[in-house]
């Protein structure tokens, strides 16, 4: 599904679908890591996958632009990247840097001044149990 829609979305932006674009969506396709533009590019690197930077950084972009995957704001000193486009948040472990997913997040608040909630963007920090176990 996610590939498809993302497919979709790199051709409707002009993209032509190269190997190099189409690693980079199977890459994303179920990850749960939220992985950062340079760990896709490292990582594809890795597995012998070569191309250029721009390439991992244009593709993700236009995949953002066209709502095929989220760009998450957890991590100030880089952007990370979210397949899964449902409404939730995040929790970061300030030990590992991993982000987990926040299903369901029931926000159960009234205040004067809101009339209406579109958009939540939210991200807790704190410790995983991984990290707390050592
Ligand atoms: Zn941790
Ligand atoms: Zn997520």
């Amino acid at each position: 599904m996610f590939k498809e829609k993302a497919i979709e979305a790199l051709k409707n932006a002009g993209f032509k679908l190269t190997k190099p674009r189409m690693w980079i969506v199977e890459y994303l396709d179920g990850n749960k890591n939220h992985p950062s533009a340079v760990e896709i590019y490292d990582d594809l690197r890795k597995d012998k996958k070569y191309f250029s930077f721009a390439t991992v950084y244009n593709t993700l972009d236009t995949l953002v632009k066209a709502g095929a995957i989220k760009q998450i704001t957890v991590d100030p000193t880089c952007s990370r990247f979210d397949p899964d486009i449902s409404e939730h948040g995040h929790f970061v472990c300030k030990i590992c840097n991993k982000v987990y997913d926040l299903e369901n997040i029931q926000i159960d608040f009234e205040k004067d001044y809101i009339a209406e909630i579109e958009h939540i963007d939210l991200h807790i920090k704190g410790v995983c149990k991984n990290c707390k176990k050592q």
